[in-house]
């Protein structure tokens, strides 16, 4: 590619609303732009790094026997009443109307339009166990899209079904996936750890997701330090032995008991003193639910931490935020947060109060259910807290013993970019999807679902790949491997023709080539190749052509070499 002809939309300035590098850089390189809130345009440079990593990734589902297909984005509403998700799955899901007035979703998952498929395509379980994916657009209405394309509301993911006859076989499907997806993130570069998540809401016998690890992750994951013993927080707070977690306080549990849920009752339990970060939670509560008079605000929820209370928080702030809404039921609730009856209640004022005495209901709820928006109201604005504050809260803290007993325990934060789940036979058993067993006799399939966030792993991996001059992309995915630089080409026949040469033969021997031609200044170059991340660079000049060489600098390197310009391409092998 020569540059003179190619979008190199760099900009110098740093966005004001990107907030983490990854957005920062992905801006100011030119690899994406904002058309709204989570909707990106994908330019060149970044799209050509976006199909690197799909193509990582085809390979190695194509590797594991997975074969791929390709399912409409547009899903009709029947499929997910039939599974009961038209209902259950909240303001995530976006939904329209056909001219005929028939409802339609734009697809947030596709396990209701792959069961569908499956229950009329597969007859024997000879035919199983099957595995099928798909590299593919959805939408999510995130209610706070941010981060660019790391958390979109239109973004690219990769899913995989599978279908079985046995438990057993479920199994090995979901250990195959397993070494893929380590396969897979090792051939990114990315520093990775795979972590034990909770599949219970689902009610799948088996799940764990893949965290890059980044100061700018949104969840926290936990290690052992002398095991192999790791989980994300809400699975390790489960985990943790329950004894520690302190009882609750006489007040807390009337306040949770269903029966005592009114006014007076939860102002008399806020008298007491109120710290800073419960004060902090509540406006934002308030704020959200200001914030969306009108339409459906959603369930708003107040978390109240181990022994303390609040006084400030009075009855009239809480009313009057918003018009009555529809209140979760105890066992949304309880679905959502995996709170013990009891610990936890709904109370009944104009915003839903969710009472919780522990950190750890805090963090279930951090990232509780990925089931209905309602439930994730919350998970937004806690969010939104100063990173390292929903720590604080927590009652799995750092140097904890490990629940297996060898090691002590270290949080770290993780950027979710796969997930796979034992499913079970939810969906094959709500879509009736059956298949003749040895016997001749009908027998429901088990599934197992595997996705990875193909888009969000450009941006996690630029969060782990960078300097302060810019992205720092490992080979396998860089835009470009290698750019040649002319320096003063436009007016020196030489340099010109010995970089076009030499641009023809990296091309030759395989190499994606950026030829930068531009009549620009050498520092705005030099300057555009860091910011983009190319990994090697040769620059063409006329004083290095009187002495035979070309001037080649890695992008991490400190210094700059002379190389001979017969050996250029065996220098870079
Ligand atoms: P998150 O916890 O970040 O909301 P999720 O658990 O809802 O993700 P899954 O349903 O497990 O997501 O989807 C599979 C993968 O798709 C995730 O592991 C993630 O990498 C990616 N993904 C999910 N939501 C988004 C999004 N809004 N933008 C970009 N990628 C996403
Ligand atoms: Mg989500
Ligand atoms: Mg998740
Ligand atoms: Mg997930």
């Amino acid at each position: 590619m020569r540059a003179s002809r190619y979008l190199i939309a760099t900009q110098k300035e740093t966005p004001a609303d990107a907030e983490i590098i990854s957005h920062q850089l992905m801006l100011r390189a030119g690899l994406i732009r904002k058309l709204a809130a989570g909707l990106y345009t994908w330019l060149p440079m970044g799209l050509r790094t976006l199909r690197k990593v799909e193509r990582i990734v085809r390979e190695e589902m194509d590797r594991s026997g997975a074969q791929e297909l390709l399912m409409p984005a547009v899903q009709p509403a029947e499929l997910w009443r039939e599974s009961g998700r038209w209902d259950e799955y909240g303001g995530e899901l976006l939904r329209m109307n056909d001219r005929h007035g028939r409802e339609f979703c734009f697809g947030p998952t596709h396990e209701e339009v792959i069961t569908d498929l499956i229950r009329n395509e597969l007859k024997s379980y000879k035919q199983l166990p099957a595995n099928f994916f798909q590299i593919q657009t959805k939408f999510r209405d995130e209610r706070r899209p941010r981060f660019g394309v790391m958390r979109a509301r239109e973004f690219i993911m990769k899913d995989a079904y599978s279908f079985h006859i046995s438990a057993e076989s479920l199994d090995e499907t979901y250990q195959l996936m397993h070494r893929t997806y380590c396969a897979i993130f090792d051939r990114l570069g990315l520093d990775y750890r795979p972590v034990q998540a909770d599949s219970g809401a689902i009610g799948g016998s088996g799940s764990q997701e893949f965290h890059v690890l980044a100061s700018s992750g949104e969840d926290a994951i936990v290690f052992s330090t002398g095991s192999d013993y790791a989980a994300n927080i809400e699975k390790a707070e489960a985990m943790a032995p329950a004894g520690e977690r302190p009882a609750p306080t006489q007040a807390m549990t009337e306040v949770a008991t269903p029966g005592q849920r009114t006014i007076a009752n939860i102002t008399e339990f806020l008298k007491e003193d109120v710290t800073q970060t419960v004060k902090t939670l509540l406006v934002k509560a308030e704020a959200e639910a200001g914030a969306e008079e009108g339409s459906d605000p959603g369930l708003v929820a107040l978390v109240l931490r181990g022994d303390h209370s609040l006084n400030e928080i009075k009855a009239e702030n809480l009313a009057g935020v918003a018009d009555p809404l529809t209140m979760a039921t105890d066992e949304e609730i309880q679905h959502a947060t995996g709170c013990a009856p009891g610990s936890i209640g709904p109370v009944n004022l104009p915003v839903p109060v969710i009472v919780d005495r522990s950190a750890a209901h805090l963090a279930d709820f951090v990232c509780g259910a990925n089931k209905d928006d309602v439930h994730l109201t919350g998970v937004n604005w806690l969010r939104d807290l100063p990173l390292g504050r929903v720590e604080d809260l927590r009652n799995v803290v750092e140097g904890d013993a490990s629940p297996c007993g060898q090691g002590t325990l270290e949080i770290r934060r993780g950027i979710e970019v796969g997930h796979i789940f034992k499913l079970g036979n939810k969906y094959s058993k709500a879509l009736n999807a059956t298949v003749l067993d040895e016997n001749g006799k009908t027998a429901t399939m088990s599934m197992g679902c595997y996705g990875i966030g193909v888009s969000r792993i450009v941006a996690a991996s630029i969060e782990q790949n960078h300097d302060d001059r810019g992205i720092l992309w490992p080979d396998a995915i860089a835009p470009f491997r290698v750019a040649v630089v002319l320096l003063n080409g436009h007016k020196s026949p030489a340099v010109a023709e010995a970089g076009e040469k030499l641009y023809q033969q990296l091309q030759q021997a395989g190499y994606d080539v950026l030829l930068d031609d531009r009549n620009e200044r050498p520092g705005v170059k030099f300057a555009d190749m860091e910011l983009t991340g190319i990994p090697h660079r040769f620059v063409v000049s006329d004083r290095g052509l009187e002495a035979g060489t070309l001037e080649y600098k890695g992008r991490s390197d400190a210094d700059k070499q002379d190389v001979a310009l017969a050996d250029a391409i065996s220098f870079l092998k």
